[in-house]
Order: C-alpha cells, then structure tokens, then sequence
C-alpha cells in the first residue's frame, strides 16, 4: 500500500512516499522543506498542500495521505484542536478536510508525537512487544501508550503527555503548560543544559554536555544524573500504572551516556514494583523516519479505537 506520509514539526515539514507491505516499510522522495511557521496556520497548510502534490505528482498511484502534526489533533476530522505558541494560528486549521479538498484523497491525522510512538510500536522497536509506553525526550517531552497496536486517545486528546506528570525534583517548578511540579522542567534538553549552566558550566549544548559528562566533568555528570533519575521516577509510576510490555525512549536527549541512564534505572527500581521491575527500557529504532511511518500506518489501519465503525 503507497502512502503520502506528511509529518509537520515546528520548523520543518517532511514529506514522503511510505509503501507498507510486508517487512520494514519503504520510505521514497523523501523531501524537508522550512515550516515557517510564524507566518501563520494558513500558510503552514499552503506549504502542507504543496508538498502533499509534489510527492502526489511522483506517485498518481498512492490511495491516501497520512499526517502527523504537531499540536492537539481531533483525529475524527483531522482539525487542529490546541496548539501551542511555536505554531501561531495552527488551532482551528481543519488540516484533514483541507488536504482532502486538495488533493482528493482520503486524508488520517495524528499528533506527531503519536505517530511517532505508532511508527515504533508497529515496525521499530516495539514491534515484538502487545504493548509499549513510547516517550520523547528533547525539547520538550512527551509521549503516547500503545496497546495491541492503538494509542490510548483520553477524552480530550490529551492521554500521554508524560512530560506534565509530577516529579518530586520538579515540585515547585513553573511548567511551560502553566501548571507547576512536571518532570518536563527537570528532564528535558533545555532543564540538563540550564542546570549545568547553574552549576557553573559553560555550554548549553546536549551533545557538548554528554561529551564532558563522559570526560569527567562533575556539574555534566551531576545535570545528566539529575534529569535521569526524574524520568526513572517518573517511568517506574507509569509502568506501574499501564505495565507495558516495553517501554521505548526516543530523542536527544537519550543520547545521554551512562551517568544519565545509570540514574534513570536507579529512580526507576526505586518506583517499579516488582512485576514490572525487569520492563525492558528500550531505544528507539526509526529515528526521524518513525512520525512519517507512523502517519502512513494511521491511515493504513487507524491508531486509535475510537475511530472503529
Ligand atoms: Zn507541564
């Protein structure tokens, strides 16, 4: 089956040709192009049309198109539900019925991070596993649960932020969602690079912290440590809570080395009780392909129970 996959970021859009057959999908004229998102929702969807037609021209035999966006999807009509300041006017776009319009095809759109998580539960490094909790850690953090091959939707669309649970080293914190206490502000790229700073070190890139962390640097180490033991934490009371069968970690800041993993597995034993204390804690597998495979699946067979007849 060939499948226009869109995945829509906050400064990049990516288009492709998936074809899903047996195996590991196939991903073809792959192309990147800028969002440019602050020039609003209606011209992010012109630049979305647009590229949805190139790779259409490519492939006339494709059957549909599958998205990923960034933001809050509706995903029985495919609108933009919530969006947050880094995609101005992108809430209320009606992504779905607009690309039908365009390029009249039947049209499935899902969260980015979603289809992410869908595109490793189904074909990366879930695919072995009935169930998998599926986290992103980088800029931000988020995350989705996937059971027998459907993320888990919640009544607003909402169910997997697992950036904006409660962590006890982040009480107190402002969150970027306005609420306070979520492990986001102490486990996310930007909270390992502002403690490090804190501690006196002088750089705010991952992978130049993850170098000296790895050198020896003691404010590293301690910012790495730091941020590994409030996923841990936060990853023991989820497995506690869903009992995936794995649980899958994807972005920059997995990348980290040891001091930051070893903190992770310590936080983690402390939490898990003991049926889900040997959960396997995996890395992800498909990189920046897994959003466009994972929107391609979506339209394939839907990621959600709610949209079964
Ligand atoms: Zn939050």
């Amino acid at each position: 089956m060939k499948i226009i996959a869109i995945d829509i970021g906050g400064t990049k859009i990516a288009s492709a040709l998936v074809t899903l057959a047996e195996g590991v999908p196939s991903i073809e004229y792959q192309e990147n192009i800028p969002t440019e998102a602050k020039a609003g929702g209606a011209h992010v969807l012109e630049r979305v049309i647009a590229a949805a037609k190139r790779v259409q021209a490519l492939a006339p035999d494709a059957e549909g198109i599958g998205v990923s966006t960034a933001g809050v999807v509706d995903p029985r009509n495919g609108d933009i539900v919530y969006a947050n300041e880094i995609m101005p006017g992108w809430c209320g776009t009606h992504l779905g019925a607009e690309l039908a319009d365009a390029c009249g095809l039947r049209v499935g759109v899902l969260n980015d991070v979603h289809a992410h998580a869908l595109g490793e539960a189904r074909h990366g490094a879930g695919r072995n596993a009935a169930s998998c909790l599926c986290v992103a850690v980088g800029t931000g953090m988020s995350g989705a649960f996937v059971d027998h091959g459907f993320i888990l939707l919640g009544a607003h669309g909402v169910a997997g932020h697992i950036g904006h649970v409660g962590c006890t080293l982040a009480a107190g914190l402002p969150c970027t969602c306005g609420a306070t206490g979520h492990v986001e502000t102490v486990a996310a790229g930007p909270a390992i690079a502002a403690e490090y700073i804190r501690l006196g070190g002088d750089s705010e890139d991952g992978a130049e912290i993850n170098r000296r962390a790895l050198a020896g640097d003691e404010a590293a180490i301690a910012a790495q440590a730091r941020a590994g033991l409030a996923l841990g934490e936060v990853l023991g009371s989820m497995a506690n809570t869903f009992d995936p069968e794995a649980i899958i970690l994807s972005g920059s800041v997995a990348n980290c080395g040891h001091h930051w993993s070893d903190a992770l597995r310590t936080a983690y034993a402390a939490l898990a009780m003991k049926p889900v204390a040997e959960t396997p804690i995996l890395s992800g597998e498909l990189g920046g392909d897994a959003p466009l495979i994972g929107a391609a699946e979506h339209f394939k067979a839907p990621a959600y129970r709610e949209l079964l007849a």
